[in-house]
């Protein structure tokens, strides 16, 4: 019987190759319709026989492209309309955006071979894309997604590009970012006083010259800049260490092809497919022991960020140079990464010899992510190229839209349209102007994009973050939670959890309803609300913030709980004896020596304790140097702690922890197996609470489990104890998820308030 359907498709299914797909599926089976894009996702109607009408619903969800996503799909049976022939129509523009913004893609094998290919047209052309793959997120304007609202449209398509594009046959077909040397974008060699030193295939031969001779280059890429060393040049990464004024902080690097990564670090099977997918994020590798990278690229760190080409320019370039470069952010330190060529040439021309920069526009910053594999799967550290603005789905929606404004670190916000959290990229930490404008700017943009008015805002709850300022300065209904719920809760939402669960949240920072500084937190969850059920015994932190830097500081607080005025007498030995009576003076009398139950703190205490380092130049640095400590060695032993009931609330007491942490280190014992220990004993705290808990489920996050070796060892372990465990896998564990964690506390808890 012949039949008329529309099919209505919600996802990620615009700039995907979606409706070529349709356009060729419909006359396989010899369907009459069209397919058109709206700003909801896709419109299919279809007239044929009812079996075919069925199959052809069957291999849209069975075949659909590789990238793209469906999320809803609604077929109706419409009376004949009697088409007579299948064909793509214009887009249609009525009705509330609702369509996804899809990531930018990696460079796909089709577009790859091309720009090798002697005798094709695209031959070693940079901006070299199709329907698979290139640039997307980094060029939108607003939706639907076509050319002419994106930053190509300035560039008008030759005969032979508007031919490919018109072509449902052809892999670019309707590829809005499609380009070629006749007509796309361009691009030019700069040195710092802006002069053109040479175009095109030139000035990528001449950048390829002048990183083998050891200059520095700002590049403009997909998402921004990057500043472009050769690795193996010493003084090179050095210099550009000095001009960055980066310290010790890890390099990401980029290696022409993934044999050449193998040949540096080891790489499983789930690594090697991480780095080669379409996201192509920076991968967290361990070192080979003959890894020719050296030191200065990543200090005292056995592990390197690497990722591989993922756009033509890089692979013509990497394939020029043969040999790892590093490939860090192109910013000025703790700003936003470039994404213009002039804003590039004032920020960066004290820092960079040389600027290969294109004139496509890139609309807004979108930094390289950066995961890592873990208990064999992607746990995501950084969520930006490749990955955001992709949707959250949660499943308690909101009739509200709701903006979640993140944290003060690592910050990224959140909107919410029903079920669909759309998570920004990460912004970075909002430390000065430059990082609040672009804070700002992402929210605006994000606002347009989405075609939201929110009438719920969700701050964190400390009342100091420049987030939670901007929420109160510019909204009349705010909303805030607490750090470490919304940690937990990002972990709730990612995995559509239902309490009762225990949540575990641990890391460097958080305020806590009791206007003390949280971090090493337990919370029951249902679907009632929550209780703080535990935390680790607090100690001060004399000089206050100061302390996050100099964590002699935080270890000066806990020896002093541990040993009263006696703590003198069990100092590292950099602490002079003024600066230590001066810090005893400041704790006796609270002068600026807030207390806090931070599980960060506790790490960096240790750290200074057993003289891994005294000062740290980024945050959680001490804490990864004491997790690096444990490679390659093993205990079964960990050290006794104490739990003492607070009016209901578990305080897990470290004070023996400490001393005995100090009797071995006296007595010699390697600071690895302490090391090890200490990480134990942690190990047995989680379990230990979650027994008493008794809840089948435990969720851990903050960015104390960014630590593989604590994450890891306690997933094992609360297993081995039967329980559930979730942990963070495409939201960042650190800060970078507390928006989607304060949209989340909304869904789950607005009844109870
Ligand atoms: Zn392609
Ligand atoms: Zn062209
Ligand atoms: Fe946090």
């Amino acid at each position: 019987m012949q039949q008329r359907i529309k099919i209505s498709i919600k996802g990620a299914v615009q700039g995907v190759g979606f409706r070529p797909f349709i356009y060729k599926l419909a006359n396989s089976l010899g369907l009459k319709g069209y397919v058109l894009n709206n700003p909801q996702g896709v419109i299919v109607e279809a007239e044929g026989d009812e079996e075919t009408l069925a199959e052809f619903t069957e291999r849209i969800k069975s075949d659909k492209p590789a990238i793209s996503l469906i999320q809803n799909l609604v077929v109706e049976i419409l009376p004949l309309d009697n088409y007579k022939d299948f064909e793509i129509r214009k887009s249609n523009l009525s009705g509330a955006p609702n369509a996804i913004v899809l990531p930018d893609i990696a460079t796909c094998k089709d577009c790859r071979d091309e720009i090798f290919d002697p005798n094709n047209r695209r031959y070693l052309y940079p901006f070299t894309n199709c329907t698979n793959c290139g640039p997307r997120y980094s060029i939108i304007d607003s939706l639907p997604y076509d050319r002419k609202r994106t930053t190509m449209k300035m560039f008008a398509m030759c005969t032979e590009c508007k031919a490919e594009y018109e072509n449902p046959d052809d892999r670019r077909f309707h590829a809005q970012p499609n380009a070629c040397p006749v007509c796309g974008p361009h691009v030019e060699l700069w040195n710092a006083e802006r002069n053109v030193l040479s175009i095109n295939n030139d000035a990528v031969t001449e950048t390829i010259a002048a990183v083998k001779e050891g200059q520095i280059i700002a590049l403009k890429g997909l998402g921004g800049f990057h500043l472009v060393v050769d690795a193996a040049n010493i003084k090179a990464v050095n210099r550009l260490r000095g001009n960055k004024l980066r310290v010790e902080k890890p390099f990401a690097l980029m290696y022409p092809n993934i044999e050449s990564i193998k040949s540096d670090c080891e790489v499983s099977e789930e690594e090697e497919r991480l780095l080669l997918s379409p996201q192509s994020p920076i991968v967290l590798l361990k070192r080979k022991v003959d890894c020719r990278i050296p030191d200065e690229v990543a200090p005292l760190n056995p592990y390197l960020g690497i990722m591989l080409p993922y756009t033509p320019l890089h692979h013509i370039l990497m394939d020029g140079l043969k040999c790892p470069i590093v490939a860090t952010s192109g910013n000025v330190s703790d700003e936003p990464i470039c994404i213009e060529e002039n804003e590039a040439i004032r920020k960066l021309k004290d820092i960079a010899d040389l600027f290969l920069v294109h004139n496509r526009p890139i609309n807004r910053h979108v930094d390289d992510s950066i995961a890592r594999i873990v208990m064999n799967e992607k746990v995501i550290l950084r969520r930006a190229r490749g990955y955001a603005p992709m949707p959250v789905i949660i499943n308690a929606g909101n009739e509200e839209h709701i903006l979640a404004v993140g944290g003060h670190l690592k910050n990224t916000v959140a909107v919410s349209k029903g079920n669909e959290v759309f998570m920004s990229q990460h912004i970075g930490d909002l430390e000065n102007v430059e990082q609040y404008n672009s804070f700002c700017g992402t929210i605006n943009k994000f606002k347009e994009l989405y075609k939201v008015e929110p009438e719920i805002i969700v701050s964190d709850l400390h009342p100091d973050y420049i987030s939670t300022k901007y929420a109160v300065d510019n909204y009349r209904k705010t909303e805030s939670v607490q750090h470490h719920v919304s940690h937990v809760l990002s972990v709730i939402a990612e995995h559509s959890l239902k309490g009762p669960l225990l949540g575990i949240a641990w890391d460097g920072a958080g305020f806590g309803t009791d206007k003390t500084i949280w971090g090493g937190e337990f919370f029951r969850f249902d679907e009632t609300g929550y209780r703080r059920t535990a935390h680790i015994k607090k100690f001060r932190l004399p000089g206050g913030e100061s302390s996050f830097r100099e964590i002699y500081k935080s270890a000066f607080g806990l020896l002093y709980e541990v040993y009263g005025d006696e703590v003198i007498k069990h100092l590292p030995d950099n602490v002079s004896g003024n600066e230590a009576g001066l810090l005893l003076q400041m704790i006796k009398k609270n002068i600026n020596s807030p207390e806090c139950s931070s599980m960060g703190r506790l790490f960096d205490a240790v750290a200074s304790v057993l003289g891994i380092r005294q000062k740290v130049n980024f945050e959680g640095q001490a804490a990864m140097e004491l997790e690096f400590l444990n490679e390659g060695f093993s205990s079964e032993e960990s050290y006794k702690y104490a739990i003492t009931n607070d009016n209901g609330v578990s305080v897990i007491d470290w004070t023996e922890v400490i001393k005995h942490l100090i009797d071995d280190k006296e007595n010699s014992l390697s600071v690895n197996i302490i090391s090890v220990k200490f990480h134990n004993t942690l190990v047995n705290i989680i379990v230990d609470i979650a027994k008493r808990v008794n809840e089948n489920i435990v969720a851990l996050s903050g960015g104390c489990f960014q630590n593989k070796y604590l994450l890891e060892s306690s997933i094992k372990e609360l297993r081995k104890n039967g329980f559930d465990v979730y942990w963070n896998k495409e939201v960042p564990a650190n800060d970078g998820g507390i928006s989607l964690g304060q949209i989340a506390y909304f869904s789950y808890f607005k009844k109870i308030k």
